[in-house]
């Protein structure tokens, strides 16, 4: 079976520093209609299937989906736009097992760069999303001559021959023991489509407007802008940057967005290109502002660059994301400055592109059942590690919301709770 993992309505289409411390085209029809009859299952039998309406087709409201079907749930996945739309889509797909350590992050993290790897075998990683390890290096790029003279510090660590421009100081902050990528569209989509196909999740486009509490206080359904109810035992709300649009989340705590913009260019010579992501202390020509690109060449012989990040107005759609020329055109700067292989002439630009960043006012992601809501569970403010978290994540989930207590890893530092206990003090 074909999954179709967009709507088939028409549609016109400060800094991300990281540092170290096929989808398939189609449906059937009847996986854009609402399931009828779940709704209707008796709880008190002995099939009975634990009805959870996960909103959101981004990393996290995918992988919890797949998480939760895997473990027997009849999941209801709704996107209001296509799977993958959003950040999740244009992202890098960097991910690393130690760079969150020190912090809050930490286990979640080294949890789920494992489950990626994991899940690179049970869904063909390499092959189907450009699963691989690879190595990371910090670099520093001085546009201006004067800036740059001196003599570089990378002493002992042999360069990729690539990497020709204007870089200095190169560092190895990252072995394929420990970094790793994948294409984040591919990955959001694959695990959708084996979702649907695997575990009969069933995807519904439209946007949710609202959730129903019923008796009480446990949730009771989904209610879509175009009035259509989804009945649910459990909601899982992973809306991104539009979380605080959700007036069940805004009356909590705030999720803010910051814009970043990306470029994908198709090199005459991909296979010169070697698997290292470049992570840059960039400065600019006449006083610029410093930023801090990241460059990832991927397996499909693409290379994928990212640049700095500014907070903004989330548009209420993903189409109405539009990207800004100068900050285009800056990226294009980059490539050249980093590599003549990715100079103007030398590679095709084929996406020039933006989209936001989920933030938190504390900065660490809220994943947890939302107080005084019975079944009703929020996964979002992933910030720059949600494809390297959406695994551990969704599993997580999965066990809290199925089993009553997750064991992936433990989300208490990532309760929702900690807004209203904020409050209170
Ligand atoms: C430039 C850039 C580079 C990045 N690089 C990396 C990286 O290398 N490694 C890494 O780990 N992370 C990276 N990230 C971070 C990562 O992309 C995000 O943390 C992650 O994609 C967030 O996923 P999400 O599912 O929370 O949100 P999103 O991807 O924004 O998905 C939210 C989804 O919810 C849908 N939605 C919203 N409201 C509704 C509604 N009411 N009804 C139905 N659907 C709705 C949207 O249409 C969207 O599809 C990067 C981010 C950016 C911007």
């Amino acid at each position: 079976m074909a999954v179709r993992l967009s709507s088939p309505v028409t549609v016109t289409l400060p800094s991300l520093r990281r540092s170290p411390s096929a989808a398939a085209t189609f449906i059937a029809a009847n996986l854009t209609l609402i399931r009828s009859s779940s709704s209707m299952a008796d709880p008190t039998t002995t099939d009975y299937r634990h009805r959870v309406v996960v909103c959101g087709g981004g990393v996290i409201g995918v992988c919890t989906a797949y998480f939760l079907s895997k473990k027997g749930a009849a999941v209801t996945l709704v996107e209001q736009s296509s799977v993958a739309c959003a950040a999740s889509g244009k992202a890098g797909g960097f991910l690393a097992l130690d760079w969150c350590d020190g912090g809050p992050l930490s286990n979640l993290a080294r949890a789920s760069f494992n489950l990626h790897r994991s899940l690179a075998e049970e869904l063909d990683g390499p092959r189907s999303y450009g699963y691989r390890p690879l190595g990371a290096l910090s670099v520093t790029v001085r546009e201006s001559p004067e800036q740059n003279s001196g003599p570089s510090s990378s002493v002992g660590l042999e360069v990729p021959s690539w990497i020709d421009g204007l870089g200095r100081n190169f560092r190895t902050i990252g072995t394929t023991r420990t970094t790793a990528q994948v294409h984040p569209r591919l990955f959001t989509t694959t695990l959708m489509t084996a979702a649907v196909e695997k575990y009969g999740v069933e995807l519904v486009f439209g946007k949710a407007e609202r959730v129903d509490v019923g008796e009480g206080g446990r949730v009771g359904s989904v209610v879509l802008e175009d009035e259509r109810v989804i009945e649910a035992d459990s909601v899982v709300l992973a809306l991104g940057p539009w979380s605080s649009k959700m007036a069940i989340l805004s009356s909590m705590f705030r999720v803010y967005g910051l814009k970043a913009h990306s470029i994908v260019l198709e090199p005459k010579e991909p296979d010169a290109i070697t698997a290292h992501a470049l992570f840059l202390s960039y400065y600019p020509a006449h006083g610029g502002k410093p930023m801090d690109p990241e460059v990832y060449p991927r397996p499909t012989g693409e290379v994928y660059i990212c640049g700095s990040t500014a907070e903004e107005e989330v548009p209420s759609r993903p189409e109405q994301v539009a990207s800004n020329p100068e900050s285009i055109q800056m990226l294009k700067r980059v490539a050249g400055n980093v590599s003549s292989l990715l100079a103007e002439g030398e590679a095709r630009v084929t996406a020039e592109q933006a989209c936001f960043l989920p933030c938190t006012d504390d900065g660490i992601p809220i994943i947890g059942e939302i107080p005084g809501v019975k079944g009703c569970f929020v996964g979002t403010g992933h910030s720059c590690w949600g494809i390297l978290n959406g695994p551990a994540t969704g599993a997580a989930l999965s066990e809290l919301i199925l089993d009553g207590r997750e064991q992936v890893v433990d989300l208490s530092s990532f309760t929702p709770a900690r807004f209203v206990a904020a409050r209170k003090g």
